[in-house]
């Protein structure tokens, strides 16, 4: 219905707050949009509604979880699914799908680290832009989430992330500000923790000042699940839309409004905005209600768990495994897959391959299986593993299948242990048969020393419904393993950077290790990891050459010659990291600024450029509270993984010209490395205290003098300093920054 009075402010409050469970209100000719979870597959429940994973959805595909997918470092491959998600959502009437999750992985136990992508936030932002670039390209929209530094499921509705300015913009903002700047979703998910104090749901500072007034966001940003505490204080900061149905906030907008609490603008604003959102829902309805591909979903989930995998380990080219070798398929996990965690992301799949079966189609009667371990705890444990170390013995390669307990929502882990029962098991097949490999299953990163002498060890992170055969084709070879880790896998939980400071006490997480978080750690401080950020192998050979730079106005163009030297056809992901040796502040050795990843036959060799954007070569400058690109020589390094590095050169960028403003507490050195200032402050230091490497004070005085202020030392400079006539220089040095500041 069209009408052309005006909304009622009643009418505008009304579109504040879900219909139900679901839904958001139709008032008037503006239809209700339908949200629903995510992110890795479409949850779309019947009568039965929660936020906890726990009542049944329609069948969907579950492609891999983020923790999956983002080990293909694949960003066509992640639109693809995208919008193969978006497909599924339109096909049942789903406008926006919850989803992607991109919260960095801060610390190995966060019980969601399976629906986040990486503990690196470059690699996170361009994986999560292409996600949802795929799927708002079929008319669905996205809810980036959750927005932000939430990382924890402890306490997980009232923490507070206590974290410094720096930290927060690089590290725990920077992978939201790319999918804004490069993909702009349909609605943003202000998330349940504070942020320094603040609710999320409550932040002027992140809903307005950051998301709307510098990255220009124009979407609607809806609460999570339950998060609003204080409706009235969530609207003015910028919270739109309060997800589901709530009991009496709508109300309490309108009485702030009509006693002039709250400006009227607001509502118009919130009113304006999931009007907008409504009308994108509903602009394109082509594909609303026809049933999607169940086939081609599935197959482009083998196809994205095939390039997630990760081969971690291969020694004397134990895989891939020949036509004619007899294989025990060992461990419960081969025929009960572990491929997806629990919460609001669980999906109810159209189907699921199991790997004993797939391994049974590519191997036939050579292939023979055993449980080895159960979860029910009543199994008889004891017989289970002689089985399987008998059955280990008489084949020519053992294949293990393990899993990490059940990740979920809500719940953070306790350890990184593998179950003691599976370690066993994995200990005794390979005394059994030194040709044993290992298929590995979990969302967070899990502790794999202690079955580290085995020869092969192939990891799966989550690898949704066609992991089973993705894994069948690579342990065969009909697949090259090309996935790498998009998470470090640290030696021991004492290794990891919030060792000790997370999950935080009485309500706050303090993030004491600042920026150094996943490899920022590791690699800077120099700690021996299981394996390392990036890490992955392929059963062919790769090498690197010739990496050239060329400095441009958008950054700094780097093109590396990359070939095949193997015999197989395969895909590499060449990774770009960026150091700043001279650097005037704080960085970690080096950081992730740019990957790519190619496909080639044997002997082909190709030239990959990656642009390193200056944007993203900036760092975060708590002086001018601005992203500050420095002026100086930029060491970029490619290679296989955050520490096997094959080539390196130097670009030197002119970057931001930077102004503080000079007063009377500014610093003799400070005053000295400025032009207007220099000369009268060398001139009273000489006439003050004579010779600049005077004995009396033990040395240089320049030197020494340098770090106070100048207000502290008028009386030391005595006559040789004039007052008036400095104001004069402070006021002509600080307009001229003014003239020729960005
Ligand atoms: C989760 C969100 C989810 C929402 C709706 C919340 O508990 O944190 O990720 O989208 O529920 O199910």
């Amino acid at each position: 219905m069209t009408d052309s009075t005006p909304l009622t402010l009643a009418e505008k409050a009304s579109l504040a707050s879900g219909a139900d469970f679901w839904t958001t209100k139709a008032v008037r000719d503006i239809p209700s949009v339908y949200l629903t979870d995510g992110p890795h597959g479409v949850r779309k429940q019947g009568d039965h509604v929660d936020h906890l994973g726990v009542s049944m959805s329609y069948p969907a595909t579950c492609f891999p979880p983020a923790s999956g997918l983002s080990q293909s470092w694949n960003t066509d491959l992640a639109r693809r699914v995208g919008a193969a998600l978006g497909i599924e959502a339109r096909a049942i009437g789903v406008n926006v799908l919850l989803g992607p999750g991109v919260n960095i992985k801060r610390h190995p136990l966060g019980g969601r680290n399976f629906e986040y992508f990486s503990e690196d936030p470059h690699l996170a932002g361009a994986l999560g832009a292409a996600w949802v670039t795929g799927i708002q390209s079929e008319h669905v929209g996205a809810s980036l989430k959750h927005f932000a530094v939430n990382n924890q499921e402890t306490d997980r509705h009232r923490i507070s992330a206590d974290v410094d300015a720096r930290t927060l913009r690089e590290i725990y903002l920077r992978a939201f500000q790319i999918i804004v700047r490069d993909a702009n979703p349909w609605t943003v998910m202000a998330s349940y923790n504070r942020i320094n104090g603040v609710p999320a749901s409550e932040s002027e500072f992140l809903l307005t000042q950051v998301l709307r007034d510098e990255w220009g966001y124009d979407g609607v940003v809806v609460s999570d699940w339950g998060a609003v505490g204080d409706r009235v204080a969530a609207a003015r900061a910028g919270l739109d839309l309060e997800m589901p149905a709530a009991d009496g906030t709508d109300e309490q907008l309108l009485d702030a409004v009509i006693e002039g609490t709250l400006p009227v603008e607001v509502l118009d604003r919130i009113s304006d905005r999931v009007r907008r959102l409504a009308q994108r829902a509903h602009a394109d309805t082509t594909g609303a209600g026809v049933p999607f591909d169940v086939d081609t979903h599935h197959a482009l989930a083998q196809e994205a768990a095939a390039q997630s995998i990760v081969l971690l380990k291969n020694e004397d080219d134990l895989l891939p495994l020949n036509g004619g070798t007899s294989v025990a398929v060992i461990g419960e996990a081969a025929a009960t897959p572990r491929f997806q965690g629990g919460g609001s992301s669980f999906v109810n799949t159209t189907r699921v391959d199991v790997a004993v079966e797939e391994l049974r189609r590519l191997g036939g009667d050579a292939v023979r299986y055993a449980a080895g371990y159960s979860s029910d705890p009543a199994a008889a444990g004891d017989e289970l593993l002689a089985e399987a170390v008998a059955a280990a013995r008489e084949a020519d390669v053992a294949i293990v299948f393990i899993a990490a307990p059940l990740e979920s929502e809500g719940i953070d882990r306790e350890n990184l242990e593998l179950p003691a029962d599976q370690v066993a098991l994995v200990q005794g097949v390979l005394a059994a048969n030194p040709h044993t490999i290992v298929v590995v299953a979990h969302g967070g990163a899990v502790q794999l020393s202690a079955i580290g002498s085995v020869p092969a060890i192939l990891d799966c992170a989550l690898s949704g419904q066609g992991g089973g055969r993705a894994i069948a084709d690579i342990l065969y070879g009909n697949v090259n393993p090309s996935g790498r880790l998009s998470e470090t896998v640290p030696l021991r939980l004492e290794d990891t950077p919030a060792f000790g400071i997370f999950p935080g006490e009485h309500g706050h997480a303090l993030y004491g290790e600042g920026l150094f978080v996943g490899y920022r750690w590791y690699d800077t401080r120099d700690i021996t990891v299981a394996y390392p950020f990036g890490h992955g192998l392929s059963y062919t050979t790769f090498e690197y050459s010739g990496l050239t730079l060329d400095v441009t106005d958008e950054g700094i163009a780097a093109t590396v010659t990359i070939t095949n030297t193997g015999s197989r056809a395969g895909r590499e992901v060449a990774q770009f990291y960026v150091a700043v040796p001279g650097s005037e502040v704080t960085r970690p050795v080096h950081e992730l600024k740019g990957f790519a990843t190619i496909a080639l036959k044997p002997a082909q060799s190709e030239d990959v450029t990656v642009l390193l954007r200056r944007d993203d070569l900036a760092y975060w400058d708590t002086r001018g509270e601005t992203w500050t690109l420095e002026s100086g020589d930029y060491v970029v390094s490619v290679g296989a993984s955050s520490r096997d590095i094959r080539e390196t050169a130097i670009a030197t960028v002119v970057g931001d010209v930077v102004h503080v403003e000079l007063t009377m507490h500014s610093t003799i050195g400070e005053l000295l490395a400025n032009p207007f200032t220099k000369t009268a402050i060398e001139a009273a230091l000489s006439s003050a205290f004579g010779a600049a490497d005077n004995p009396a004070v033990g040395g240089n005085v320049v030197q020494m003098i340098s770090p106070s202020p100048l207000h502290s030392v008028v009386g030391l400079l005595g006559e040789a300093f004039d007052a008036a006539e400095f104001d004069e220089l402070l006021d002509a040095a600080n307009a001229s920054a003014t003239t020729d500041a960005r």
